[in-house]
């Protein structure tokens, strides 16, 4: 049983498995290798120069896995609740896991099909998105959204924060406590 399950290793899912892993959750990540950021050259991200988005997703993948997360290739098509949390089928596997982040990037399917609200997106070319809270929360309770599916701007720098703050926010409730990840500098 994982804490958390994300589906999609995009810059959302990707970023929110850094901040679940690193926080000690047992976190897998399923991903299709779809990601648009794949077609992207991104000069605007705070922090980065220069980087294409393949070198983005890879470097964010493996900044996950150091820190635990497992990270496999796969199509989810069902999510189902069970009484200790939901199980998530792919085409290949199946996976158990309390709390599932969907980060599905511009592929709201997945999030109609399994019974999450959602409702016409408002950035340009992303037709449909989740109807999330401001926190992540979907109408499904343990069943959160991030990134572009979440309706956020398409910019990597605020798909990966919202990623972020979504997975905040699970280990949060899991905790009971507010959750706050900070490194401080050796003197
Ligand atoms: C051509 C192009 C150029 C761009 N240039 C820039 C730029 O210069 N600067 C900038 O800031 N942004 C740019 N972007 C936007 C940027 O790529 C997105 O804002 C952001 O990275 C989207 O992140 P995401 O994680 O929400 O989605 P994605 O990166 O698309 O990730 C979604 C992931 O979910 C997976 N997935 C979906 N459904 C399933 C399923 N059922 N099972 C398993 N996995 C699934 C997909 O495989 C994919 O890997 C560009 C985008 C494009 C297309």
């Amino acid at each position: 049983m994982y804490d958390i399950a994300i589906i999609g290793a995009g810059t959302a899912g990707g970023s929110a498995a850094i901040f679940a892993a690193k926080s000690g959750k047992k976190t897998i990540v399923i991903d299709a290798d779809k990601s648009m950021t794949k077609r992207a050259w991104i000069r605007n991200h705070y922090g980065i120069e220069d980087i294409t988005g393949p070198e983005l997703i890879e470097t964010g993948k493996t900044q996950a896995k150091n820190f635990g997360a497992e990270i496999v290739q796969d199509t989810v098509v069902n999510v189902t609740k069970t009484d200790e949390g939901f199980k998530v089928e792919g085409e290949s596997g199946t996976y158990e896991a309390k709390h599932v982040i969907l980060a599905t990037g511009a592929l709201a399917a997945l999030a109609e099909k399994i019974g999450v609200n959602t409702k016409p997106g408002t950035e340009p070319r992303i037709k449909t998105i989740v109807d999330a809270g401001v926190n992540g929360k979907t109408n499904i309770d343990g069943i959160w959204a991030a990134g572009t599916v979440a309706g956020v701007s398409v910019h990597t720098i605020i798909t990966a924060g919202d990623g972020a703050k979504v997975a905040i926010n699970v280990i949060s409730e899991l905790n009971g406590e507010r959750y706050v990840d900070h490194d401080v500098l050796k003197s």
